[in-house]
């Protein structure tokens, strides 16, 4: 899988680069996340398709990065409707920062991404990232909850490592998409020591990553059903072997793997009398 730019993710079993969107993917806490999905779209290199609401987030995001760029007004009502928000233009700002090639590594794996907004206050940075979504009340994050996401915990932590401050607020804007246009405002400050141990499990999940990156049967590549269905579904629902272990994984804890006979049952008898009991 090639994008932005950056050329194949996954080179002959070897990962390249990883970017937040990408470890999100591939994590199972995530919403969407599932190990085989990363698996069919980096490894194997089969796209996903583009969707509408991906378009109306793309033009939200390219107005109001040009309006704080220039002071151009070519929003739309849902771009504008986050104005609010938006810093005043004077202020020392970074828009679409990419994040250098050396700037950041997890597991030892280069880091890519682009962060909308970078603002500098007196005492700390302050990371931001312009949402769409279809309903502010149902999808919006709640502020102490955005350490959580791969995205910003990477944002942070870049902030911290390559910036060198102590103090980093993570924020969202949400805009809502339906219904009348609106905007919201979600944000943290977070502490060293925060961004250490959030760190500590991305770059957990790089180095399950990099093992994922080495198999070469996708059957041995964990599915997680709970993320077939999330947002308007996987792509993938119409390839991908769910197997029974898939099914009920916690039924098959301590089983063995090879089917076979022992003492008269079938593993799929050990199966049912443990659904049973
Ligand atoms: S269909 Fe489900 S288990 Fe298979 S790759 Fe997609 S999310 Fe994972």
């Amino acid at each position: 899988m090639s994008g932005s730019g950056y050329g194949k993710t996954v080179i002959d079993g070897v990962i390249q680069y990883l970017s937040p969107s990408g470890i999100t993917c591939g994590d199972p806490t995530q919403a969407g996340g599932c190990e085989r999905r990363w698996y069919y779209k980096y490894v194997l290199g089969l796209k996903e398709p583009f969707t509408g609401s991906q378009r109306i987030g793309v033009d939200a995001h390219t107005q109001i990065e040009k309006y704080l760029e220039s002071g151009e007004d070519c929003m739309g009502q849902i771009a504008r409707s986050a104005r609010q928000f938006f810093p005043p233009l004077e202020a020392g700002m970074l828009l679409e920062h990419r994040i250098g090639k050396d700037d950041l590594k997890v597991a030892g794996i280069r880091v890519v991404g682009h962060i909308d907004l970078v603002l500098f206050e007196k005492n700390h940075v302050e990371v931001l990232d312009w949402k769409t979504t279809k309903s502010i009340k149902m999808w919006a994050k709640r502020s102490q909850d955005l350490i959580k996401t791969v995205q910003m915990a990477l944002y942070a932590k870049w902030a911290q490592s390559f910036l060198g401050f102590d103090a980093v607020r993570i924020s969202h804007v949400y805009m809502q998409t339906q219904g009348r246009p609106q905007a919201d405002k979600r944000s943290v400050i977070l502490s060293a020591e925060k961004i250490e141990k959030r760190w500590e499990e991305i770059e957990a999940r790089a180095r399950i990553l990099s093992d994922i990156a080495k198999e070469t049967d996708i059957l041995k590549v964990p599915a997680n059903r709970n993320a077939c269905s999330d947002f308007k579904g996987c792509p993938r629902r119409n390839i991908c072997p769910i197997t029974t272990k898939d099914k009920w994984p916690a039924l098959f804890a301590g089983l063995r793997e090879t089917p076979k006979k022992t003492n008269g049952l079938s593993i799929i008898d050990e199966l049912k009398a443990r659904k049973t009991k």
